[in-house]
Parts: structure tokens; sequence; C-alpha cells
């Protein structure tokens, strides 16, 4: 199956004069279909029937949007090899990679219709009445969670599957009751329709109300402005560059009603190898870096961008390993021109660095689309003399700090932004050193990694794929596994409300069994 080209607005497949069209990633070519390109006409109409099927949405049986979301998977495992072949064009990605990340969407989307089954997402709370309290009675109190609205979802240029049209923002949010109005991404647009079609039959397929789900795609910012400023819109769920995130929560800040955007943006993932695991194994960690700095020609936000250390003949170690083993890593595929762009100019700035040295690179493909891996090396000072050092070169680069001692460690990890991750290498004698940092660790990200690599994250109720800004616009939640949910809900309290007019989840039968804190206990 091909892509139609086509807008899909509630169940129909809409068509339109203005048109742009996809490239193929390796060839740099333009693509057949032309795609439609929305404006405002077409945004107006997918936010108003997203705000009419909200309620009806939201008040849908909970087994009815668990099987929705079930049935949403199939029919993407039903696409077959269309989706992969189509992803491989746009994206430039190995097939083998976008199979497990059609796994991985599939299975996120099974794993959100688990968790809508147990119900615990409600967030019940019964606090019941007790008339004979003095000095004042205490009313009956009665608390869930409720969706916020319609979402709009960014869909990733590095993820084409896992978090673009079907991806994690809106499995989320389609688990938490709220319609979903996806922007594609322009560097993907086949591959977006295609999923989005998905999504599109399994509504109507499971008699889903119309204007649950529509997928907008367009070749210019004023799409995705628009629709962050409808008034329809309640949230956004976005991930790409920090300049794009900082746009749209500019747009949602300067709406007369303020909406919450949950925007993924820029990390580096400091690597941190402590002085025991640097001298039991400094070479078999520079292999293990090597490879995880280019696994997916470094396109991921997990990527590890800043290794952090202590001097030594062990670290040096490390750093010839490293370089040794980036020397034979063939340059990889990158996701669109611009992005590749944005990579050479972030490595060529560090090499004309004065401060900073390259200690080696991959191979070199020369012209075209192609990223070649880059490793450097700066001393902890001039670190921290200069806050560009630590700003994120999207793609196969890293830096390795040399720090003097712990305590100039401790100072580079202050002065450092927000982060997704951090990650220790040690050993038993680094866990003193360990305890002192993990508090500082705490503050500055999301997700603590010990003796592996910040790529690859497992899609799980305990995972955290957030942290604080730039790593995401909002701390207290994560795009990446069932606490995702969450960004999308807000709590209403009932208080002294008839039971026949209470939802049923929160009526004193409980019919669905769902766990319940009652009186302040499960
Ligand atoms: P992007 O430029 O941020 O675009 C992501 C999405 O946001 C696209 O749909 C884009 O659509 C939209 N958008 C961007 N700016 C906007 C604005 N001002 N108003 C409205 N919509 C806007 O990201 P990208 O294209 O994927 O890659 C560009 C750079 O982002 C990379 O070189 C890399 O530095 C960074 N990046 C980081 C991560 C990460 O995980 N940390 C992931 C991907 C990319 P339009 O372009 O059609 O407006």
């Amino acid at each position: 199956m091909d892509p139609s080209g086509k807008l899909i607005i509630g169940y129909e497949r809409v068509s339109s004069p203005a048109t742009f069209r996809g490239v193929d990633a390796a060839r740099g070519t333009e693509m057949e279909p032309p795609f439609a390109a929305a404006g405002k006409a077409e945004v107006d109409r997918a936010c108003a029937l997203a705000d009419s099927a909200f309620d009806t949405y939201r008040g849908l049986d909970i087994e009815a949007r668990a099987r929705f979301l079930e049935c949403c998977a199939d029919k993407i495992v039903a696409l077959g090899d269309a989706l992969i072949v189509r992803a491989e064009r746009e994206s430039g990605l190995p097939r083998a990679r976008l199979e497990g990340e059609r796994g991985r969407t599939v299975g996120q989307l099974r794993l959100f219709a688990a968790t809508v089954r147990k119900g615990d997402w409600l967030g019940l709370r019964i606090d019941p009445a007790l008339p004979d309290r003095a000095p004042l009675p205490r009313p009956d109190l009665r608390q869930r969670k409720i969706p916020l609205g319609p979402v709009a979802v960014f869909g990733a240029s590095n993820f084409p599957l896992a978090f673009s049209a079907a991806g994690g923002d809106t499995a989320s949010a389609l688990a938490a009751g709220c319609p979903v109005i996806v922007k594609a991404h322009p560097a993907h647009p086949g591959t977006s329709e295609l999923a989005a079609g998905a999504i599109r039959d399994a509504a109507e397929e499971c008699g889903v109300p119309e204007g649950v789900f529509s997928h907008l795609s367009g070749p210019s910012n004023e799409l995705g402005a628009s629709l962050v400023n409808d008034p329809r819109i309640k949230a956004v769920g976005f991930t790409g560059s920090r300049a794009g995130g900082l746009a749209l929560m500019k747009l949602a800040a300067a709406r007369p009603e303020r909406i919450p955007v949950y925007a993924e943006m820029s990390s580096i993932n400091p690597v941190l190898l402590m002085p025991g695991a640097l001298k039991t194994r400094a070479d078999a960690l520079g292999q293990a870096f090597a490879a995880s700095l280019t696994m997916g020609t470094g396109q991921f936000c997990t990527n590890p961008g800043l290794v952090l250390a202590l001097e030594s003949s062990d670290l040096d170690r490390f750093a010839a390993s490293a370089t040794e083993a980036l020397s034979k890593i063939a340059a990889g595929q990158m996701l669109t021109r611009g992005i590749r762009a944005n990579y050479c100019n972030g490595v060529a700035r560090l090499k004309s660095h004065a401060k900073v040295s390259h200690l080696g690179s991959g191979l070199e493909a020369g012209e075209g689309t192609f990223g070649t891996a880059a490793l450097f090396q700066v001393s902890a000072r001039d670190f921290l003399a200069d806050t560009a050092l630590g700003e994120e070169v999207f793609g196969p680069s890293s830096l390795v700090v040399r720090c003097h001692d712990i305590d100039e460690l401790i100072a580079v990890l202050h002065g450092l932004e927000g982060q997704l991750t951090a990650t220790l290498h040690m050993e038993a004698d680094d866990h003193g050193d360990a305890r002192q940092l993990l508090p500082l660790l705490e503050r500055k990200v999301g997700r603590i990694l010990v003796n592996g690599w910040p790529t690859g994250v497992e899609v799980s109720p305990a995972m955290v794929h957030g942290g604080p800004f730039p790593a995401t616009s909002d701390s207290r939640s994560t795009s990446v596994g069932t606490l995702a949910i969450d960004r999308f809900l807000r709590p209403v309290c009932y208080q002294n409300m008839p039971g026949d007019l209470l939802p049923p989840e929160l009526t004193d039968g409980n019919p669905q069994r769902f766990r319940r804190l009652f009186d302040g206990n499960y």
C-alpha cells in the first residue's frame, strides 16, 4: 500500500490545492505522491471534530478504549512491509532498526491498552463524609482524573514510527481519553500518513467517534502554529529541536487560555567514568562507548554527547580505545539534509575551538547525506569557561571533559543544563564518590543509569524519559512509559454528589473493582 497524499480529518481523506513532497533521504530526490498541505480551514475542521468527539470518547467504556488501542496496533502490523519500505526511503534508517521501531510502536499501544484496563491512572480517592466531626462536619469528597481535551502531537524526525503519528505521545493521549490531531513531520509524510491511516481505520472499525484522530501535514511552521493557537487544543506533545519546542511553548503561553506543552528538546546525556571502572576496563569502555555514540548515526535524544572523568593514564587508555574503535566505524545516513547540515556545523565549531582537541573521527563518506562520527576532548577548566561547549550537537559527536579532581567534576555537573539521562560507570570502590554525586545527578536528570549506555529506552511502567529544562519543558513527566498518560489528565473532585450522578468508578459499589484510596488508605 502506498500513501495517498491526503490529509486525514476524522474518517475523511481530504486533498488540498497546496501540496509538498517528501524527500528520499539517501538520494535527496523528491518522492511521489505530492502531499496535501493543510491550511487554516483544515485545522479548524479537525479541531471542531476533535472537540465534538471529546465527551463521547472520554465517556466510552474503558474496555472499548483499550480495544481501540489494540486495534490501532493490529492495523499497523497489517500494513506489513509497505510501512517499513516507505520509512526506509523517507528516513534513511536501516530496515532492522525500523522493524524494531514498529515493534516498539505496537508494543506501546498494547501496553497503554493494558494500563487503561487497570484503571490506576484514574487516581481514584474517596474521603467519606464525617457528619459528626467537630467543630465542622466533613463533606463526602470523591476524586478522579479526567482527560484534558484535544491534544496536538508533533511527530519526531528521528523516530518515524515510535514517536510520530502512532507513537508514544499519540498512544498516551488516546489512552487518557483525549482526541489527537497529529502534525506530521515533513521529513516522513508518507510513513506518517500510513500509520495515521491505520488509526483512522481502527477508529471507524471500533465505532470510536469521528474526530478522535486526525492527521495533518504541511511544509511550514504555520500549520503547527495554527494548531497550537486553536482554542480547542488543550495540550501539546512535541519531540524535536530546542528552537522548535521553545517556539511552541511561546505560542501556548501567549494564548488567552494557557495550555501545557510537553516538549522533549535537547540533551547531551553525561557519562561519568569513575576511577575504579576506568582502572578495570578502560579499553572495553572505549569500545562500548563508540558503539553507543554511533548507534542510529547518533540521532537519539539519549546519545552520549559528554564524557566526564578524572585525569589519569586510564582515561588516556579509554580515549585511545574509543578513538581507535570510532576510526573503523563507517559514516551513517542522516535523517535529513537539514539535520546533517546542523551536525556538520556543530562538528566544525568544535574542530575550530581553540581549547578543544579533536581526538579522531569515524570513516569519512564524502558529500551527500552521511554523518561521520567525531570525538573531542577539553579540560574541565576550559569547558567551564565556555557554556556553548555544553550545547547539543545532534549526531555522533561527543566531548570528553578531563577533570583534575572530584570537585572539578562536581563543578562541571553543576554547570550543566537539565538532561534526560546521566550514566555512571563504576566498580564497588567508586560507590563512595557515587553516593556524593547522586543528589546532584537527581537534580539534573530524569534517568540515572549504572554500567550501561543511555541509548535504548525501555517502554515500561518505571521508565522516565524526561528531565529538567531544556531536556524537556516540564520535568514532572515522562514521554516514554506508562506514566506518560498523566500528562494528559487532571483531577476533578465531586463534593456531596448523589450516587446516581457519580461516575461508576467513584460509586460505593465500585463495579470495575478499581484500586481506590479510601479514607487515606488503599
Ligand atoms: P524541529 O525543527 O524542531 O521540528 C520538529 C517539528 O516541529 C516539525 O514538525 C516542525 O515542522 C515543527 N516546528 C519546528 N519549529 C516550529 C515553529 N517555530 N513553529 C511551529 N512548528 C514548528 O526538529 P527536526 O526537524 O526534527 O530537526 C531539527 C533539529 O532538531 C536537529 O538538527 C536536532 O538538532 C534537533 N533534534 C533533536 C532531537 C532530540 O531528541 N533531542 C530530536 C530530533 C531533532 P515544520 O518544520 O514544518 O514547521
